[in-house]
């Protein structure tokens, strides 16, 4: 299953659990590679703040301060799911 070099034969030989370390590996990276994106927002107004996976329902513009006469600058960003 796996090929491994002189170098990397001799370092395998000392874990003990080699085989359940490379199956670690590969499903970290798996995940990595999955890894959600989330949106936020904020409202540089009345502070309201909104959050998704979603970025359609993160709003660009604030609906309650438009409602009041107010333009106000809605803050966008994302973090990664495992960073929330
Ligand atoms: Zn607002």
């Amino acid at each position: 299953m796996i090929t491994l070099c002189p170098t990397t034969w001799e370092m395998a030989s000392k874990m003990t659990n080699f085989s359940d370390w490379v199956r670690r590996k590969l499903l970290d990276d798996q995940e990595t590679e999955h890894q959600t994106r989330k949106f936020f927002a904020e409202c540089s107004r009345c502070g309201t703040t909104w959050s998704s996976y979603n970025s359609k329902r993160v709003p660009h513009v604030c609906g309650s301060c438009l409602n009041d006469g107010h333009d106000p600058q809605v803050k966008r960003w994302t973090e990664l799911e495992g960073d929330v």
